[in-house]
């Protein structure tokens, strides 16, 4: 009994992670559906997505908000040249 329970808590740890991440990458959906139906292996293919929210700037390769204007690193207008 005591090992179900274990189990149960476990899940719901790995779908609570799951949605945080998904949460965090701007994808809170796939976070929730991926935990939901995976479990551990959801929460590893939500570590492993792409992050819809912080994209790459294209002049210094650092990762930025995608509504950004300007480039906290490298100053550069940035607007509408990142791709997601
Ligand atoms: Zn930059």
């Amino acid at each position: 009994m005591n090992n179900v329970l274990f189990w149960l808590s476990f899940y719901l740890l790995m779908l609570a992670v799951s949605i945080a991440i998904g949460y965090c990458k701007g994808n809170m959906v796939a976070g929730a559906l991926l935990g939901y139906v995976l479990g551990p292996v959801g929460v590893i293919l939500m570590l492993l997505s792409k992050n819809r929210k912080m994209l790459p700037c294209p002049e210094c390769g650092d990762r930025i908000h995608r509504h950004t204007y300007i480039c906290p690193h490298c100053q550069q207008k940035v607007l509408n040249r990142l791709q997601p």
